[in-house]
């Protein structure tokens, strides 16, 4: 296939296993794990957690990754169609509240296969970094139920010295304004699980909190009220980021100058607790 699925639009060739684009992913799937996991959201992991599906590799790679192990060095394994659609039925068969694909976009056609092969009767959730194409998610309408995209920076020069993407925002913000229009406002079942909608990630990070707060400014003006915002505090330093000023953890002072402010602004604020910013909630990605 010649591959234009992310906002870096290659154009470049990937064969079932390799790829000449930014990513160097095949067009077969790689997995790195299938599991219920239980710390997303309350809304989504409930009691029984989420079914979620962790794929190799990532088209954004930023440069403090908290899943580095998949999205840099992709571990994983190579996995058909089919077999991705059998474990999706087999994850949903053990009682999970919803099937969850974290970093897709670059296998986008697989994940439209598998679940052509077989719909979960349970919500299907987008957990992307944000760094989408609209006309590659228009491929997903009706098969999404909830997107979980991140919102992770505003400013061009965080984005290229983070991700070498200095057009995040422009793209990342797009992407989540088409999620929103195919999902509407967030639909709740009785339990308070989501069913339906769009809940935007805010990871808050070190010495960036002016551009943090400049990212809730923009949700605030441009989502519905109801919108959920998950800000997160669970940044931990890798010995592999560099960056000057990204080498330690996230002070209390910092998170609570961006909950204040979200909360100043009347956003619909998912806070999380200082204990969630251990390394321990990074998952496990040996049991594919
Ligand atoms: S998904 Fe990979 S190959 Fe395709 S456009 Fe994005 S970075 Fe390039």
């Amino acid at each position: 296939m010649i591959c234009t699925l992310c906002p870096r639009m290659c154009a470049a060739e990937r064969n079932s296993v390799q790829g000449e684009g930014y990513c160097q992913m095949g067009s077969e799937a790689v997995v790195s794990r299938i599991a219920p996991h239980m710390w997303e959201e309350p809304c989504l992991s409930g009691t029984n957690g989420c079914g979620t599906v962790f794929f190799g590799g990532c088209p954004l790679g930023c440069v403090y990754c908290q899943n580095r192990s998949i999205s840099h060095e992709k571990k994983g394994r190579r996995m058909s169609d089919e077999e991705l659609a059998e474990r999706i039925h087999a994850l949903e068969s053990s009682g999970v509240h919803n099937i969850s694909f974290v970093t897709g976009t670059h296998f986008v056609p697989n994940v439209i296969h598998a679940l052509k092969i077989c719909k979960p009767q349970v919500p299907v959730v987008w957990n992307t970094g944000g760094y989408e194409r609209v006309e590659t998610l228009k491929m997903l309408e009706g098969l999404v139920d909830i997107y979980l995209p991140d919102l992770k920076h505003v400013s061009p020069r965080l984005g290229k010295i983070l991700a070498n993407a200095p057009d995040y925002f422009e793209a990342a913000t797009s992407a989540i304004l088409e999620m929103q229009r195919q999902t509407g406002e967030p639909v709740y079942d009785e339990n308070g699980l989501m069913k339906r909608g769009t809940i935007i990630r805010h990871l808050v990070l070190p010495g960036c909190t002016g551009d943090s707060l400049k990212v809730l400014d923009w949700i605030k003006e441009h989502m519905p009220a109801s919108t959920p915002v998950s800000i997160m505090r669970q940044y931990t330093p890798i010995k592999e980021c560099t960056v000057k000023g990204l080498d330690r953890k996230v002070t209390d002072a910092e998170y609570e100058r961006v909950v204040q402010y979200a909360l100043e602004l009347q956003l619909n604020a998912l806070i999380q607790e200082k204990e969630a910013a251990q390394e321990c909630f990074i998952p496990d990605f040996d049991l594919l």
